[in-house]
C-alpha cells in the first residue's frame, strides 16, 4: 500500500487525513506539537468561526483569483463532509460556529475521529528537513524520520507561531523552484504616530474607515473600530490590513481616512439644524452625544478651536474644519502588527504553481499542498479555516491511483 504523509495537524491537515483515510493508502499525519489543532482552539476568541455562508473570492486576497474560484467551488461538498464529521454549526449573521459555541468541541470532534481513522497520528514531531529519494519523500525530525510516496504540505504559514506553524518548510518549498510570494502578517492592527493616541486609547466609535495607498482610493470598510495606544483595531481594520501589509512591504505610503459619523453624509447641514436647535451653548455642547467626548477635545484641538467657544461664534471656515477631521480623520500608518499578533499570513506559495483541480505541485509530482502555506488570505468572518478545510477536502479527496 503506498504511504501518504500528511505534515502538519491543523484545519487543513486534519481534513486532508480523514478524507485520505477513506481510501486504500497508508497516510501518516505528522504534528510537531503534543497534539493537533493546537491554532483551532484560539479561534473566533475560542469560539472557532468555522466557516460563511456567502464564501466567495472576493472575500479572499490571492495572486490568481480564478484559481481560487475554482478551488471555492467544491464548498458545499466541503461543508457537507464537516457536518458529517459532526459538526452542528450555530449561525449568526451569516458566521458559523459550533454550536456548543466552543472551538475546543471542534478540537475534540477532529481527534476523535482521527482516532476512529486508520490516519497513524503522530504527535511530538516536528519536520525540519524533507529529503526526496528516489521519487519518494523523506521527512527528518530531529531524532526520527519517515518516508512516504505521497507528501502532503500543510504546515500553515508564519502567523501566531505559539500554535506551531513558523515557516520552516519554505526554504525547502523554494529550493524546489517553487515560486512564495511575499510573505507579510494580516488581519493585525495597523500603527501610527502622533501626541493623540494617547488620549484616544480605549476609546471604541462607529466608523468607515478609507485606505489610500500613495494617495489613491483603494478600499473602504465600515463597523467598530477600536482606537489604541499605537493606532487602530478591529474587524474593520483588520480587513485591510492585508493590503496595508503588503504596500508598506513595498514602501508606499498609506494613509486611513476614519470617518467617525458614517450615518449622517451632510454633516454641515445637520449640525447647522442642531445649531439652530441649540440657539446657545459651545461646541462641546453641539459635539455631546454624537462623539465620545475625549475625540471632540482631539478633534477640536486639531483643528484650533477652543470646545468652549459659543457656537454661534463658529465661523463656516472653522465648522468645515470640524467637519473635515470627524468626517476625514487622517492618519498615515507607519508599521502594523507583527505575526506574534497576525491571524493569518498574506502571500505563500503562488496558486500558479499548483493544479487547481488537485492542489498539487506542478513541478514536483505527488507533492500537495493546502491551507495557509498558499497565497490564499481572506477577510475576518470564518474564511480563513473555511479555505483551510476547502483545499485539505481538495487534496485528500484527489490523491487517487
Ligand atoms: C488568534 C487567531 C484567531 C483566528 N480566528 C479565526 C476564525 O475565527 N475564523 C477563521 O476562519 N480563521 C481564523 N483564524 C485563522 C485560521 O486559524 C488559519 O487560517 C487556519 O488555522 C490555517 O489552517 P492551516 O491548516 O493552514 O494551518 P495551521 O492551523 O496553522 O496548522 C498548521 C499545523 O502544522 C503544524 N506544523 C507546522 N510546521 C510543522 C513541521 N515542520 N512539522 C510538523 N508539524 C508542523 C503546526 O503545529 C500546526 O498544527 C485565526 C487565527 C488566529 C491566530
Amino acid at each position: 500500500m503506498k504511504k501518504v504523509i500528511v505534515i502538519g495537524g491543523g484545519a487543513s491537515g486534519i481534513i486532508a487525513s480523514l478524507k485520505l483515510a477513506t481510501k486504500k493508502y497508508d497516510v501518516y499525519l505528522l504534528e510537531r506539537n503534543s497534539f493537533i489543532g493546537k491554532k483551532l482552539l484560539v479561534t473566533g476568541n475560542g469560539r472557532c468561526n468555522y466557516w460563511n455562508s456567502n464564501i466567495d473570492s472576493k472575500y479572499y486576497y490571492t495572486d490568481n483569483n480564478n484559481i481560487l474560484e475554482k478551488l471555492l467551488s467544491r464548498r458545499d461538498e466541503v461543508f457537507k463532509f464537516l457536518s458529517g464529521l459532526g459538526i452542528y454549526p450555530r449561525i449568526k449573521n451569516g458566521l458559523y460556529y459550533p454550536y456548543s459555541n466552543e472551538a475546543l468541541s471542534v478540537q475534540k470532534i477532529f481527534e476523535s475521529q482521527l482516532l476512529n481513522s486508520k490516519v497513524n497520528l503522530i504527535t511530538n514531531f516536528k519536520v525540519e528537513k524533507i529529503i526526496k529519494v528516489a521519487n519518494k519523500f523523506k521527512c527528518i525530525s530531529e531524532n526520527k524520520d519517515i518516508t512516504g510516496d505521497i507528501l502532503v504540505i500543510a504546515t500553515g504559514g508564519l502567523a501566531y507561531p505559539k500554535t506551531g506553524s513558523d515557516g520552516i518548510l519554505y526554504p525547502w518549498l523554494r529550493k524546489q523552484n517553487i515560486k512564495v510570494n511575499a510573505l507579510n502578517p494580516a488581519l493585525v492592527p495597523l500603527f501610527t504616530g502622533g501626541d493623540f493616541l494617547k488620549k484616544w486609547a480605549g476609546i471604541r466609535s462607529e466608523a468607515k474607515i478609507k485606505l489610500y495607498i500613495d494617495s489613491r482610493y483603494v478600499k473602504e470598510e465600515e463597523g467598530e473600530i477600536q482606537l489604541t495606544k499605537d493606532g487602530i483595531s478591529g474587524i474593520c481594520v483588520f480587513n485591510i490590513s492585508s493590503l496595508v501589509a503588503k504596500a508598506l512591504s513595498n514602501k508606499k505610503d498609506v494613509q486611513v481616512r476614519i470617518d467617525f459619523l458614517p450615518n449622517i453624509d451632510d454633516l454641515n447641514s445637520y449640525l447647522l439644524k442642531r445649531i439652530k436647535l441649540l440657539k446657545n451653548g459651545t461646541i462641546l455642547n453641539l459635539l455631546y452625544s454624537l462623539i465620545n467626548i475625549k475625540l471632540i477635545d482631539i478633534i477640536s484641538k486639531k483643528a484650533n478651536i477652543d470646545i468652549n467657544t459659543n457656537i454661534n461664534k463658529i465661523d463656516s471656515k472653522k465648522l468645515d474644519c470640524l467637519i473635515d477631521l470627524i468626517k476625514n480623520f487622517t492618519i498615515k500608518i507607519t508599521s502594523i502588527g507583527d505575526y506574534n499578533m497576525a491571524q493569518v499570513t498574506t502571500g505563500g506559495v503562488s496558486l500558479e504553481e499548483i493544479n487547481p483541480n488537485t492542489l498539487e505541485v506542478s513541478k514536483v509530482s505527488n507533492l500537495y499542498l493546502c491551507g495557509e502555506i498558499l497565497d490564499v488570505d481572506g477577510i475576518c468572518g470564518g474564511y480563513n479555516l473555511a479555505f483551510a478545510f476547502i483545499s485539505g477536502y481538495i487534496v485528500g479527496d484527489s490523491i487517487n491511483d
